[in-house]
């Protein structure tokens, strides 16, 4: 396959969706791996009946739909159960990114995954962009968008991989302190900068 595939991530109130926004402006398509973890465990589908399986029914709603506040009690404080919980999860989701990918005509996509360091996905793409503020304003924004209070921001950040792990991890970097003019200059230089490696990316694939 010779669709580039560029992971993008970065903490809480980073701007992520911002910077997801000014690529999709250049017609860049956004896949958001959140999108795909909440479609993959909508009723009817496998990975909810495994997870019923290995949570018991209590993991439900009502409705019959998977209880997400309930059950992110019950892996928060459990390591063993989070990790079985991932293990249902993360393949059904590479497979549903696959399938997604797989229709994508242009020369690269991005591909949202916040928890990528966290996860170990970060090993599943060539190419990973970061998002980075500090974490004041980190706090700040999730304080302002979300109407928490600077605890609530704060207990977020830190269940979340430092701002270290991520940057160890990045191809590239936005900063993003500025305006949010200036973020979208910094995204269409990396746009031109995706496009020429995408593109020379497909010559060599011909070439082989
Ligand atoms: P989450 O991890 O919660 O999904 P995110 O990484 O997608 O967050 P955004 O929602 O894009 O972050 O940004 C967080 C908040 O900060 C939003 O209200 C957004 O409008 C604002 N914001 C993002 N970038 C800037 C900027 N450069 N200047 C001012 N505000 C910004």
């Amino acid at each position: 396959m010779s669709l580039l595939a560029i992971a993008l991530t970065g903490g809480i109130g980073s701007g992520k969706t911002a910077v997801g926004q000014a690529f999709a402006r250049h017609g860049v398509p956004v896949v958001d791996t959140d999108v795909l973890a909440r479609e993959v465990v909508e009723p009817g589908q496998p990975a909810l009946r495994e997870i019923v399986e290995a949570f018991g029914g209590e993991c439900l709603d009502a409705a019959g739909a998977l209880d997400r506040v309930y059950l992110r009690r019950v892996v928060f404080a459990d390591a063993g159960r989070r990790q079985c919980l991932e293990a249902i999860l993360h393949p059904r989701i590479l497979q549903a990114l696959r399938r997604r990918l797989a229709a994508i005509e242009t020369p690269y996509c991005l591909v949202v995954v916040p928890l990528l360091v966290e996860t170990g996905l970060d090993q599943q793409f060539e190419r990973i962009l970061v998002v980075d503020v500090p974490e004041e304003l980190q706090i700040e924004r999730v304080m302002a968008r979300d109407r928490v209070d600077a605890e609530q921001a704060r207990r977020i950040l830190d269940q979340q991989a430092g701002r270290v792990q991520r940057l160890a991890v990045a191809d590239d970097v936005i900063e993003n302190t500025g305006t949010l003019a200036e973020l979208e200059d910094r995204v269409a230089v990396l746009h031109q900068q995706y496009l020429a490696l995408a593109i020379g990316r497909r010559c060599a694939f011909q070439r082989d």
